[in-house]
């Protein structure tokens, strides 16, 4: 099991909705760990880097007016598994959809405005995370509690 990094986004809806500190403790609850945080506004052109696969979609328009619209906050994460882990908490797109105890379950009922963004693989985490942070913004310390959060040998 590789300790992972992976990119999370409390999306414009989030942040309105005064989401940000529940969202926090629940990513913070879990044990992992926060390696990078900041508030930014997404620009058309961030937009388009982030969402590159969506970009010739249908519904591409509409989502970068979304994430768009408002301040996001972005967010570093690491820990055992971290991106596969944080897509569970979030649980599938469409809230309709997602079961309660998610995150997209417990607070939302929109395929669209579904309060936060989480890579989907290793490889999409590192693209995501070098768009939205430099490396000296990613923090590296030891939490006081890892010990009991995760064995040694579940972290290679
Ligand atoms: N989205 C949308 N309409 C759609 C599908 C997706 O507005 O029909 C938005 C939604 O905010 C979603 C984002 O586009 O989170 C990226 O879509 P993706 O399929 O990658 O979903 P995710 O990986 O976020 O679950
Ligand atoms: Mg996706």
């Amino acid at each position: 099991m590789a300790s992972e990094r992976t990119l999370i986004l409390f999306k414009p809806d989030a942040v309105q909705r005064r989401l940000c500190g529940e969202l926090l403790g629940r990513i913070e609850n879990k044990g992992l760990k926060i390696v990078g945080l900041k508030m930014l506004q997404v620009t058309a052109e961030l937009s388009k880097k982030h969402y590159a696969e969506h970009v010739s979609k249908p519904f591409y328009p509409l989502l970068e007016s979304f994430i768009t619209a408002g301040p996001v906050v972005a967010l570093a994460v690491e820990g055992p598994e971290a991106v596969s882990v944080m897509r569970t908490m979030l649980g599938p797109t469409n809230g309709r959809q997602a079961a309660p105890g998610t995150i997209r379950g417990d607070f939302g009922v929109s395929r669209q405005m579904n309060l936060v963004h989480g890579s989907d693989s290793v490889e999409a985490a590192q693209k995501e995370l070098a768009i939205y942070f430099k490396p000296d913004e990613l923090i590296e310390y030891q939490p006081t509690l890892g010990q009991w959060v995760c064995a040694a040998d579940e972290l290679s």
